[in-house]
């Protein structure tokens, strides 16, 4: 189509995370049983999990709720009772002192970083900055990188992220770690504010209490605000298997969502911030969509107020995932046996992060490839922004989503395999 205005032009163009929703959406859609579904972010159906949201809903319809959740607009900031309850479960988990005023919802995280990355960066207004920022351009920066492919196209104006290379620690089992390379990680005065997904998508990384600890402290350092993207972390849905502490601030502006509970077609995403900034997306909220969701509110709020969300995470999603991740971890062991792989550490979320130092192609034709045997996974590429495009890394790494059931999970890390190897003896 022609005469496109540039805001189109900028969200039309080929872009990693569009055509991931893209494969998601078609194999969601597909009844064709050979598909096996490795890539997307979409978390698992699990079967217990699902009995409670059903018997939620069921609740709200007996006792009305849900006719004022279908039938009536939320304030922009969303919905009260909601907030109420995770504050007040906030408040007694963590003992933060937050007020309602802290939190504001919003159709889901993407939303939410979009909201965050273009208020904090990008062209500064001239009539709000302070000393000399006034014209100046500012830039997100994600201090680790793999990190989430999601944020790249998300910045309404051009060069609004900078990310750096990670520190590599080798460990046993053919394992590795990203780490953030502090010796080298600069901000400069064009910075807007650090980003961190915690766990990270796409590697299953979490950072270190240490490592978040000293985020802060430069943060503060430099007068800018610190992100953590927390939809896989705690306190629910809780897709975390090591020691991490949860962490907040009025410096830090933490984003979280239901959707890794399996909620994600309800969109609601929830941010965590100093009053200020709630303010700012409270009114953002108004300007662009009225008010958020209210479903996903509704339907948790109980969960929370009873403080049930901890036995649904503990018992139930946790459990479930590390079973998962142990499983596709044996399959990894016994397919890629004789073939050069390294796993990053799975620690949380639900993907593994394949890297293969020896691989003839980019990741990219190999996902080509495997799409045309019907095996979907993500390439790592697009993950790594704004990087020297010779350093070969970037080029060879595979995510894999373990969310999906054994069969599929089994049948396309053997195709994976097979591939792999293949092109290493050709
Ligand atoms: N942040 C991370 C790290 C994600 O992996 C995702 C989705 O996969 C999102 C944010 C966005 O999730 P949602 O908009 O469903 O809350």
């Amino acid at each position: 189509m022609k005469n496109l205005s540039s805001f189109a032009e900028r969200l039309t163009r080929p872009s990693g995370i569009a055509e991931l929703m893209q494969d998601l959406g078609e194999a969601v859609n597909s009844d064709d049983p050979e598909l096996c579904m490795l890539g997307g972010g979409n978390p698992a159906l699990i079967p217990e999990v699902m009995d409670i949201f059903r018997q939620e809903t069921q609740n709200l319809l007996n006792n009305n709720t849900l006719d004022q959740s279908l039938a009536f607009y939320s304030t922009p900031q969303g919905d009260k009772n909601f907030i109420d309850a995770l504050c007040q479960f906030l408040n007694d988990e963590y003992q933060w002192g937050i007020g309602s005023k802290n939190i504001a919802l919003t159709n889901g995280s993407q939303n939410s970083f979009f909201y965050l990355f273009n208020l904090l960066a990008g062209d500064m207004a001239c009539n709000n900055c302070e000393g000399n920022e006034e014209g100046k351009h500012k830039k997100i920066l994600f201090p680790l990188s793999p990190e989430y492919i999601g944020y790249r196209d998300l910045g309404l104006s051009d060069a609004m992220f900078v990310s750096q290379k990670p520190g590599i620690e080798y460990l046993d089992n053919r394992q590795f770690k990203y780490h953030i390379d502090f010796e080298k990680l600069t901000i400069t005065d064009d910075i807007a504010a650090i980003c961190v997904s915690r766990p990270t998508n796409p590697t299953g990384n979490v950072i270190s209490n240490n490592e978040l600890h000293t985020l802060d402290q430069l943060a503060k350092k430099h007068n800018i605000p610190l992100i953590i993207d927390n939809a896989y972390g705690l306190p629910f849905p809780g897709a975390i298997y090591t020691d991490a502490n949860l962490y907040w601030n009025d410096n830090i502006i933490l984003g979280m969502s239901l959707s890794k509970l399996g909620l994600p077609g309800v969109r609601t995403g929830i941010i965590i911030a100093a009053e200020p900034i709630i303010d700012i997306v409270s009114h953002m909220n108004g300007i662009l969509c009225l008010a958020p969701n209210n479903i996903g509110a509704s339907l948790t709020t109980r969960l929370i107020q009873r403080k049930e969300i901890l036995s649904l995470r503990d018992q139930l999603i946790r459990p479930y995932y590390i079973k998962k991740r142990d499983f596709a971890m044996n399959l990894i062991y016994q397919f890629f046996d004789n073939i050069p792989v390294q796993i990053h550490k799975p620690e949380g979320a639900f993907f593994l992060w394949l890297w293969f130092p020896e691989l003839p192609i980019t990741s990219k034709a190999l996902y080509q490839r495997l799409k045309e045997k019907k095996v979907l996974v993500i390439p790592g590429e697009d993950f790594f922004v704004d990087i020297e495009k010779d350093w070969q890394h970037q080029y060879q790494c595979l995510r894999i989503n373990y969310a999906q059931s054994h069969q599929q999970v089994e049948k396309g890390l053997r195709i994976i395999a097979e591939e792999v190897k293949g092109l290493m003896t050709s």
